[in-house]
This record gives C-alpha cells, structure tokens and sequence, in this order.
C-alpha cells in the first residue's frame, strides 16, 4: 500500500482561472481551485505529486474508480474505430447494445431507451415525453409535480422541479415555471395532503418526478422504500405517470443495482445518467414503458418524440457505458458496496459524539454526516484537504460517496478525516 506523501501546503493556480469560469462559483471571492494532474483507482494526483483519496467519486460517477483498465480498453477500441457518428436516421453498435443491455436490466417493460448527454436533460426529455405522451392522447396537462428536498437539474424546466428553497425559484421568479411542490408523503398528514392534492389536481398534472430513496444533491436526504411504494400506488390511483430520476442512485449506489428495485413498483420513465460510464464519459439515458412508448407510435408526424441531443448515443460514451456494465455483471459491485456502507456506518457514527453533529446515516455506498451548520465552508472544505481527501461538503452536509472499489484502508481514513476536522474545527 502507498502512503499519503507528506507534502504541508496544498498548490494553487489563483491565475490559470482568469478564464475558466467555475460552477457554483462566486469567481470573485472565492479560493483558488486545486489542479488535478492525473487519477487512478481512487486517488486523484494533482499537479505537485500530491495524491488525494477521492471521498465522492467525482460527483458520484466514478463507481469503478478512475482508469479502469476494462473501460479504457473499450474506449481506446472504440476511438480508433468510429469516435462518434450521429444517431438521426443511422445507428450503431454500442448504441443498439447499450439500449438493450439497460433494458434487460430494468426489467418488467422499461423497453425503450432514449440518450441524451447530461442528468439534466434525461429529466427534460423524461418531462417532454410526459407532457407529449398526454397530448398524443388529446389531453393537456401543464404540470409535473416534484418534491421538496428534490433536485433534478440545472437547466430551466429542471429548475422548476427542485427544493423550491434550496433551488433557484426565488433568484428566477418569474423566469421559471411555477409546479406544485409538496413534501414527500412521509407522515400520515403528509399522505392526506398528497392524496387530497392529487384528488384535486390530478387532471393537470403530467407526471410526478421523484428521486427514488435519496435525495441526493438536495441534502443527502433518505426514505423509505415503503413511503416510495406508497406514492407509486398513490400514482396509480390517479393515473398519473411516475418519473424515477435515478441520475444519482442508478447502478448500485443504494445498495440495489437501481434503487426502485428495493420498493417492488414500476416507473413509467427512468432517467439514468452520472455512473452511466464508469465515470469517464458524459452520457445519459431516458427510458420509458412500452406504453409510453406506443402513446408516441401514430401515423401522423408530430406524433413522434420531438428531441435530438446533436451527441445522443455517442458511440465512445455507449462503448464505455458498456464496459461498465460488463464490470458490474462480473465483478462483486453490490457486494462492495455492502462491504463500504458497513464500514461507513462503523466509523462514522464516532461523529455522533461530537455537539456540532446533527445526525450520521448510511445508506448502500452513501455516508453522511449532517451538521447544525457549516459556518464557514471554505475553512471547513481547507481543513479537509489538508488530510489529503477530497470531499466536498455543501450546505450542512459532509459526505462520502467513493468508488465501490476502494480499498478499506482508504475508507478509515476518509472517515476518520470527517471526524478529526469536525473535531478540530466545531469543538
Ligand atoms: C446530478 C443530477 C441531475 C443532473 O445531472 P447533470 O448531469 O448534472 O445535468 C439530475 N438529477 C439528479 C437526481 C442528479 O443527482
């Protein structure tokens, strides 16, 4: 095993940025970025030497670790034989491959699989085939209800759809469109007022979208597959067609390959996107039920679903999707996966002990220690680094989500990094 090397100052590049424009950045006030010069497995190089152990996998997409050998192997193959070709009116291969494979997959009859290149516009493609599905059928409905604590996106109708507080809602009023927003149906009130508000509304409602057992970029926030359950029947009730955006917890992150498998329901559309690729390429896909599917099928034109990503399917990013999935089909994901939440859950409940700790939880590969609040972030996301991981807190959350193939060394030190800063830092 390698050690940490024991350099004291972390580089920057204060002057490299004049162009660069960052997300989620005030480009103003904010500390320089670190460089990153290479990675492998689960550690992240940057330009110095320094070696840091990634806690988030690259925003949850590098489930493998980095440079899988398997996955560069299927791109470099892929890259010398056809790096992209468009999908209008000819396909290929690695398209037709993956389309099947994601099919077989999710089972039941999630059949049809639409790509796009980003999480973002899967869930804009999943609410256009929502909105479109009802108007091939003579209706119009104007709204897709969301959840609050819900984040789907950046792009304006996704905003649309995220916590109305923590989203964009009140910097964009007036820009994006207005949707019902409600709690999760958690409680028995919360259930009233859900099924009462559907009862109401159901008739205008498209569909309802929801991050299934997390909400992810919205606060690490966990539920039930029963409370899933119930909505999925509460869907059914009125009709009304249900959006998984599985974008965050596809391919094992829960604990299931996709987390709706743990509530026993069907969703009518699927949006699958950050660990598509193993975390090298931007891909994303939307896939709907044979039903959808057909409400689509007509002799007439505009009919059909009115979408085109100028680099949907591309071959490179199928190929390495591919190459993902052949690794979870062969090596013991699920079971890593296990293996990390039982460690995460270990080690990280000593932060229970300190004041600053609201509450630890673990669910499958997702380790989250919630605070009070982070009074200041760029102190608290400093002190981190200076234990040479990479984990990015936000709001009052600090959490880990690693490749399933870190070693368990790297996970105690993750862990332990948490706890000795919050340690430091909040007591
Ligand atoms: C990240 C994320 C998105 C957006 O994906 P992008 O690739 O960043 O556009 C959408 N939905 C969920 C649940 C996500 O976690």
């Amino acid at each position: 095993m390698t050690h940490v090397p024991k350099q004291s100052k972390i580089p920057s590049i204060s002057t490299l940025t004049d162009h660069l424009w960052l997300p989620y950045t005030q480009m103003k006030t904010s500390p320089s970025p670190i460089m990153a010069k290479k990675t492998q497995g689960s550690h992240i190089y940057l330009e110095d030497g320094t070696r840091l152990i990634d806690g988030i996998a690259s925003w949850w997409t590098a489930c493998h670790g980095y440079n899988h050998p398997v996955i560069l192997e299927a791109a470099q193959h892929q890259l010398t034989a056809m790096p992209h070709i468009m999908l209008g009116g000819i396909v290929h291969q690695p398209a037709l491959q993956l389309s099947t494979e994601l099919s077989a997959l999710l089972g039941h009859d999630l059949n049809h699989v639409f790509f796009s290149d980003s999480g973002s516009v899967s869930v804009e493609v999943a609410m256009k085939m929502a909105f479109q599905y009802w108007l091939n059928k003579k209706q119009s409905r104007h709204h897709i209800l969301s959840f609050k604590g819900g984040y789907h996106g950046d792009t304006l109708y996704t905003m649309s759809i995220c916590d109305p507080e923590e989203g964009m809602h009140t910097l964009f009023k007036g820009i994006v469109p207005q949707q019902p927003i409600l709690d999760l149906p958690v409680t028995a009130e919360q259930r009233k007022n859900f099924d009462v508000f559907l009862e109401q509304n159901h008739t205008s409602i498209a569909a309802i979208v929801v991050e299934p057992l997390v909400q992810g970029a919205g606060g690490m926030i966990f539920y039930s597959a029963e409370t899933l359950h119930y909505l999925y029947k509460t869907a059914q009730k009125y009709a009304l067609l249900l959006i998984c955006d599985e974008v965050f917890t596809g391919f094992g992150r829960t604990g299931s390959m996709f987390a709706f498998q743990q509530a026993e329901i069907i969703p009518d559309i699927i949006t699958l996107s950050k660990a598509l690729t193993g975390g090298t390429m931007g891909l994303a896909a939307t896939i709907a039920r044979t039903p959808i599917y057909e409400a689509f099928l007509s002799d007439q034109p505009e009919h059909a679903l009115m979408h085109g990503p100028t680099f949907m399917g591309n071959p490179l990013a199928c190929a390495c999707a591919l190459a993902s999935l052949s690794l979870f089909a062969t090596q013991p994901r699920l079971e890593e996966v296990r293996n990390i939440g039982q460690q995460m859950q270990e080690h990280l409940s000593a932060c229970t002990k300190l004041a600053c700790v609201k509450n630890v939880r673990v669910m499958g590969a997702i380790g989250v220690v919630e605070l009070y609040t982070i009074p200041d972030m760029a102190a608290l996301k400093k002190e981190l680094l200076s234990h040479f991981v990479w984990i990015r807190p936000f709001r009052n959350i600090v959490y880990i989500t690693p490749a399933f193939t870190i070693s368990s060394e790297d996970v105690a030190i993750l862990c332990s990094s948490i706890y000795q800063t919050l340690q430091k830092l909040y007591s």
